[in-house]
């Protein structure tokens, strides 16, 4: 997020003065880190989270469509900074890869039909293919045709073009270009403090975590990007925007394998539906992932567990967050939310065995020893104050800024770093109204629909999806390998 928001602002004001501060030795290794998340451009294509069925059988695709269309203004970005030398290894972060929707038994397949009748009409879904024989099935998708049982109706929705995205790989291209541009980089420095100045400027206290120097920085602005850390270094800010809002913490795993023979038979990210009772984000996936070109498969998430905000972070961080402020509202999800805690107690009981199980929903020919757990990142969900203080837990992510402007953060995890720059162009418009106007003809220079809803207008939509396609090389098949 702060890689993204850096080269905007280096790009609309190359002369102001920009400083990251990172409490790693390296950027990129938390969230955003290739191994702390599925790798997926979300885009709707694929998740079927995002299209609930209603209580009246109707498919609710809205969520959908909107992920889908910030997406597109990742992508005209990302296409921006290819041709304009920002991003000088596409390929290095970047590759296309099938978006499969995939169920199981006739009530789910008709679920699915009914999901692709609703997304039919809209030009940014239209390419996808209806798959339900089993022939076909097993030439796409080899590793999850072998031992399966067809005799039961199933059905796949295939999006040929989808994403698979290194987003730790594109931070530190990002980061690369804004050092070689001016912006001075403070690695290993943490900030552990943030007050506001008379003149409504803000004073960061930065300690250096190799030498325990602290130092001071001064900033007229402040974009709080610290993933996790986003809550409680904007409740130290004490601006009123951010009283009230908790975090709860939930660890992601996965299972992978590297071995070539099973990683070659499955070129694609498979979607399928929660399982009953389990929130939604946590339905289950199956990814082709290429990581420093080597072929992967992930399967997951199984959730797990931990205090802590930042995959490096203290177990303190969740203690730490509750304040009088947000007691009421943390202690009201904890009542309310019996089903996830359910659910969170069920996925760390889970052994091994358990897990590839379910993993033999997708690749029934599975064994133990070919798949290990990897623990990824900490998704940190926003607890939102409601009116009468009480909370609602939320699985999407929330720009949080001050009403003058002069700071802003991100808050949750979810469609996360692929709408990276929607995110920050709204931090842009909230934070600098009094700039906005001036600088919107770079930021079209950048995101060229910019403003437009692309759904509305199926011939700017080609006009940049061909642009996009052609910049990324996403159209070359070749290059996905
Ligand atoms: C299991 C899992 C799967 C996911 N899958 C996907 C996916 O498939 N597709 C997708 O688009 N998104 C996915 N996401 C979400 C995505 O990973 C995040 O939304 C995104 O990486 C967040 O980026 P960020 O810059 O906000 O945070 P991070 O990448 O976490 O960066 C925050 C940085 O701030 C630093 N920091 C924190 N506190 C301080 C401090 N006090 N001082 C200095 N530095 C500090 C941290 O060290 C870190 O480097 C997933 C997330 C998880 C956990």
């Amino acid at each position: 997020m702060s890689a993204t928001l850096s080269v905007l602002l280096r790009r609309l004001e190359p002369g102001w003065s920009i400083t990251l501060v990172e409490r790693l030795d390296a950027a990129g290794a938390e969230s955003s880190d290739a191994w702390n998340n599925a790798g997926t451009g979300h885009s709707g294509l694929c998740e079927l989270f995002y299209t609930p069925q209603q209580p009246d059988g109707s498919v609710d695709v809205s969520k959908a469509v909107r992920v889908n269309e910030r997406f597109q203004l990742t992508r005209q970005f990302w296409a921006y900074a290819a041709e304009n030398g920002i991003l000088s290894d596409v390929r290095g972060f970047l590759r296309p890869v099938p978006h499969v929707s995939f169920v199981q038994g006739a009530d789910r397949v008709d679920y699915l039909r009914r999901r692709r009748e609703a997304l039919a009409p809209n030009p940014l879904f239209a390419r996808s293919e209806w798959i339900d024989d089993a022939d076909e099935f097993a030439r796409r998708l080899p590793l999850m045709a072998a031992k399966r049982d067809f005799s039961e109706p199933f059905a796949l929705d295939w999006a040929a073009d989808g994403t698979d995205v290194d987003f730790g790989a594109l931070c530190r291209q990002l980061i690369g270009f804004c050092v070689r541009n001016g912006t001075a980089a403070l690695f290993g420095h943490e900030v552990r403090n943030l007050s506001r100045q008379h003149d409504g400027s803000w004073t960061l206290t930065v300690r250096n975590r190799h030498t325990g120097e602290n130092r001071k920085l001064t900033a007229k602005f402040v974009f709080v990007g610290g993933g996790g850390q986003a809550l409680p270094l904007l409740q130290k800010s004490g601006i009123a925007e951010a009283k009230g809002f908790g975090g709860f913490p939930i660890a992601g795993k996965f299972l992978r394998s590297g071995r070539p023979a099973i990683a070659a038979g499955h070129r694609a990210k498979v979607y399928g539906l929660p399982a009953v009772g389990a929130p939604a984000m946590t339905a289950a996936h199956l990814d082709a992932r290429i990581v420093n070109d080597k072929p992967w498969l992930l399967f997951g998430p199984f959730a797990g567990w931990s205090p802590k905000f930042l995959k490096h972070g203290h177990i303190t961080d969740l203690p730490r967050s509750i304040r009088p402020g947000n007691l009421a509202v943390m202690i009201s999800v904890g009542v309310t939310q019996r089903k996830l805690v359910n659910y969170l107690i069920g996925q760390l009981r889970l052994s091994h065995s358990d897990r590839v199980r379910w993993l033999r929903e997708f690749v029934p020919s599975a064994v133990d020893s070919d798949w290990e757990l990897t623990t990824a990142g900490q998704r940190v969900q926003v607890i939102r104050p409601t009116k009468r203080r009480r909370g609602e837990l939320e699985f999407d992510t929330t720009v949080l800024s001050a009403a003058d402007g002069s700071i802003a953060g991100l808050l949750g995890a979810s469609p996360g770093a692929s709408t990276a720059v929607s995110a920050m162009l709204d931090v842009l418009a909230r934070c600098f109204p009094g700039r906005y106007q001036a600088w919107l003809p770079t930021l079209k220079d950048m995101v060229p629909s910019l403003g437009a809803t692309l759904c509305e207008e199926p011939g700017l939509f080609e006009e940049v999806w061909s642009w996009g396609a052609k910049a990324l090389r996403l159209d070359d098949p070749a290059g996905a390998s």
